[in-house]
């Protein structure tokens, strides 16, 4: 592991190794100590650079890429931007098929960092061909030595975190890490980091953070998929309307849900607590410790990780901004009044 007092090839090189850092105030009435292991340091400023770097790199490994050829990913989201940056150091071709509903910023954002941007239309079906996946999917076989990321149903998006982020978290606790608690959307960073921890010791608790309006909670207690479970909510990168491939339910204790409301006023507070501009889902996990808090779920003795997975800077036209917060009628609630109320 390199240290940041040398000089760095590139910044792939500064991928992992993020700093865990122990919350002081926001948990301060719950027994235990609580640790954000903070996602942000990534150089691409997200948990994302981590997949992207390993996947890319085991294709390498494989040789099925040599430089000039093609990554394909269907997202707007961290995903592709930390493909898009792993892709101009290493000299492929970035193509990501997204949505008609992504921000002109982020199709912007993604454009700046070299990225060809399909953008498809959104009110299509999956099995639509001019779907934002039937056009990545069709992009990958008519390009030979293209690699197409498939995040949800890639199983390296488990091995990444298996091989980076669990090591990290346990040696960073010393071993004594109890309970891990984080966001699912692939599945792939809760899985991979709670496949090693409990091979370390089988007895850590792995909770994991799901959106109303998602199917993943109702599918890990019953192991069926309950379209009724299903409806829009607003945080991005949290819950899914599908099961993806890329999460092992067997090393996931628990799931708890959050709301929308909820989980903006806790990333809202975390920043005026803490000083760390954090993403909305980690306002998400947040909630899910405050919840689980409340309910006595931790005693003095534990040692809480949650992981938060990206920067807030990504969210300053929503969660951030005052005016989407009115307009979702959020600063209406009882909620607001409590965060309003945290000053030190
Ligand atoms: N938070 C954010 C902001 C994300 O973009 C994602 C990824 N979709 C997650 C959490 C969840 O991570 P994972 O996909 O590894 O479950």
């Amino acid at each position: 592991m390199k240290n940041r007092n040398q000089v760095f090839d590139n910044v792939l090189d500064l991928v992992g190794n993020t700093p865990l850092v122990r919350l002081n105030r926001i948990t301060s009435e719950f027994e235990g100590d609580f640790y954000a292991k903070i996602e942000s340091f990534n150089p691409g400023q997200s948990s994302k650079d981590r997949i992207a770097l390993y996947i890319i790199e085991e294709a390498e490994r494989k040789g099925i890429l040599s430089p000039g050829d093609t990554i394909i990913e269907t997202t707007s989201g961290n995903t592709g931007f930390s493909i898009a940056m792993v892709s101009i150091i290493k000299g492929y071709e970035c193509i990501l098929a997204v949505s008609s509903k992504s921000s002109a910023d982020k199709i912007d954002m993604l454009k700046t960092m070299g990225a060809k941007v399909y953008v498809c239309p959104a009110h299509v079906s999956a099995d639509d061909p001019r779907s934002y996946y039937q056009v990545a999917k069709r992009l990958h076989e008519e390009r030979k030595g293209s690699v197409y990321i498939n995040q949800y149903f890639n199983q390296l998006n488990i091995e990444a975190h298996y091989q980076s982020t669990g090591p990290e978290i346990w040696k960073q606790t010393g071993g004594e890490i109890t309970h891990l608690v984080a966001c699912s959307g692939t599945g792939g960073t809760i899985s991979g980091t709670a496949r090693f921890l409990k091979e370390q010791n089988p007895n850590i608790k792995v909770i994991g953070v799901d959106a109303f309006g998602s199917v993943i909670k109702k599918y890990h207690e019953t192991r069926e998929f309950d379209e009724k479970e299903i409806y829009p909510y607003r945080i991005e990168g949290l819950g899914k309307n599908l099961i993806p491939a890329a999460t092992d339910f067997d090393v996931i204790d628990e799931f708890v849900k959050v709301t929308d409301e909820e989980s903006a006023h806790t990333a809202r507070q975390i920043a005026k607590t803490e000083g760390i501009f954090a993403g909305y889902t980690s306002g998400a996990v947040m909630q899910a410790i405050k919840q689980l808090g409340e309910e006595g779920r931790f005693t003095k003795s534990d040692k809480v990780v949650v992981i938060f997975p990206d920067h807030g800077s990504r969210y300053m036209s929503k969660v951030y901004s005052e005016k989407w917060m009115n307009d979702q009628g959020f600063f209406d609630s009882v909620n607001e009044v409590s965060t309003q109320k945290i000053e030190y």
